[in-house]
């Protein structure tokens, strides 16, 4: 079962999604495991600081190294000898995510993914235990803990036991290189539009074929640089 560890000054603003819907039953069932380690609880300082001005001047704080590394060296500690984590630090500056990189880490064992906040980490520590950077996109937000569960939801989907069945997955937009095609439910009419008619037909076949169509057109229109 994979592993994933989040590193953060903000556990709870984690915890608050990871306890809900498909990710929340899946944690509960099993079928992966996700841990949101505070930070702070690692400073040595006395009033319990974890941030610093930065060197050179400029406006906001910088998160020092001691309590990430301690912090980070203690999930590793715990996951065992035998565990080879991917140390992953949430940043725009990094790797942009897509849906090919998320199934290379959906792959893996352990991953330990570092949430940076203010203006950022001290670098000497992502140098010390050579994180990997990963970007959500070329955009800035206040801290790490979102684009976390973004990573922590698309790797975590694609687990077995997290969805009812592959197929949940592997029609959607991106994991095959296309768009999806566009999806109905009741009622058959609505405000004068009808579902097409192919996809009541009950013909299996034809519903496929009109589907691999769709997904095509849709991907030629939205993305046609994907094509
Ligand atoms: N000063 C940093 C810079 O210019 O590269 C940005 C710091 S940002 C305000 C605070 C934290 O949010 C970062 O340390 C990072 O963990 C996270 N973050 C912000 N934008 C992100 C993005 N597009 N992808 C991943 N993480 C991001």
């Amino acid at each position: 079962m994979m592993r994933i560890n989040i590193a953060t000054l903000f556990p709870a603003m984690c915890e608050a999604f990871l306890g809900e819907s498909i990710i929340g039953r899946a944690r509960k069932a099993g079928a992966v495991e996700i841990g949101c380690r505070d930070i702070r609880a690692y400073t040595l300082d006395k009033h319990r600081r974890v941030d610093d001005k930065a060197y050179g001047g400029g406006t906001g704080m910088v998160m020092q190294a001691q309590p990430i590394y301690d912090c980070v060296m203690s999930i590793i500690g715990d996951l065992g000898e035998n565990a080879h984590p991917r140390l992953i630090y949430m940043s725009p500056q990094g790797k942009k995510l897509d849906q090919q990189l998320v199934k290379e880490l959906a792959r893996e064992d352990d991953l330990i993914i570092l949430c940076g906040h203010y203006e950022g980490v001290d670098r000497r520590v992502l140098d010390e235990l050579a994180f990997e950077e990963i970007s959500v996109g070329d955009y800035v937000v206040t801290g790490g803990e979102l684009p976390a569960l973004i990573l922590t939801d698309a790797v975590c989907r694609l687990q077995p036991g997290v969805l009812p069945n592959e197929d949940a997955y592997s029609n959607e937009s991106h994991y095959n290189g296309l768009l999806e095609y566009p999806q109905y439910t009741r009622p058959e009419e609505w405000r004068d539009r009808r579902v097409p008619e192919v996809l009541i037909s009950g013909h299996h076949a034809n519903i496929k074929k009109w589907q691999d169509e769709q997904s095509l057109e849709v991907t030629r229109t939205k993305r046609p640089d994907m094509l």
